[in-house]
């Protein structure tokens, strides 16, 4: 089952989740644009791999730091595609720090990553995603989980998400489009290490026992994205191992 010509947009595809996002839509022959912000090698390299397994697809330098600059690059998409039926906000930032140690620059620099961005991103696409349409938001089940101290201000933000998540299905659900979160437990990238200090306590955290692998989330982005999810909206599906048990 392949989608021919649809065109995805999946945000910081130049690493860990992200890129692993770009080439499972583009197994599916679907057209993928990945945003990076600092990893320009990387970002070329996942392009490459794409196209070399006959796909096709494209990088766009666009810091998620700046609202605006995101807004210009759902453009760009739009005017070399003509279209984006799939966006998947997935660009983030991680950070601990307690309160007593916390900034309001600290706060503003988590928020306009992974809250900011995917707003200024959804209201954008939103303009020509045609019926059909899907928006797949990568939270976290930091969003309601708080395992250490220091934790607050990201699982705001994964919170925040949820929250625009379903508001927007609500908006959106006239239009044809589905709008979800995808809620990891820890998975293995340069963000959250199985082999770093909290590995070995996020894993026993899972019923799995075990980190997940970027292409566990990877694969259930692009059954949100296929045809055989369209009744799923508003939904906000755990992909964590079992650690919310
Ligand atoms: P990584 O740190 O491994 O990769 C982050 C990606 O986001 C990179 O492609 C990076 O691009 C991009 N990015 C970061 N900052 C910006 C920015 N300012 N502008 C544009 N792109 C940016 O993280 P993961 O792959 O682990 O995380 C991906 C998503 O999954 C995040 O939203 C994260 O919160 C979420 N998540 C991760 C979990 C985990 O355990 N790993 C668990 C739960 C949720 P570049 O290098 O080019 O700057």
């Amino acid at each position: 089952m392949t989608d021919q010509n649809k065109v995805a947009l999946v945000t910081g595809g130049s690493r860990g989740i992200g890129a692993a996002i770009a080439k499972r839509l583009a197994k599916e022959n679907i057209t993928v644009a990945l945003t990076y912000n600092r990893s320009q090698d990387q970002a070329e390299q996942v392009v490459n791999d794409i196209q070399a397994a006959g796909g096709q697809a494209v990088a766009i330098q666009a810091d998620a730091n700046s609202a605006e600059r995101v807004i210009e690059s759902v453009g760009e998409v739009v005017n070399q595609f003509g279209k984006i039926d799939i966006l998947v906000n997935n660009a983030g930032v991680f950070g601990m720090k307690p309160i007593q140690q916390s900034t309001l620059a600290d706060y503003d620099a988590m928020m306009n990553v992974n809250v900011r961005a995917v707003f200024a991103a959804v209201s954008e696409a939103v303009k020509s995603m045609p019926t059909g349409g899907r928006i797949i938001t990568i939270g976290s089940v930091n969003a309601d989980t708080f395992p250490f101290p220091g934790m607050a201000v990201y699982g705001t933000s994964k919170a925040a998400v949820q929250a625009l998540t379903k508001g927007w299905a609500r908006d959106l659900g006239e239009q044809g489009i589905t709008v979800n979160t995808i809620q990891p437990g820890p998975i293995d990238t340069d963000m959250n290490p199985a082999d770093g200090d909290f590995g070995p306590t996020m894993s026993s955290l899972t019923a799995l026992k075990r980190y997940g692998q970027a292409n566990e989330i990877a694969d259930v982005v692009q059954f949100l994205a296929s045809e055989q999810a369209s009744y799923i909206t508003g939904a906000a599906i755990d992909v964590d191992g079992g650690m919310r048990i």
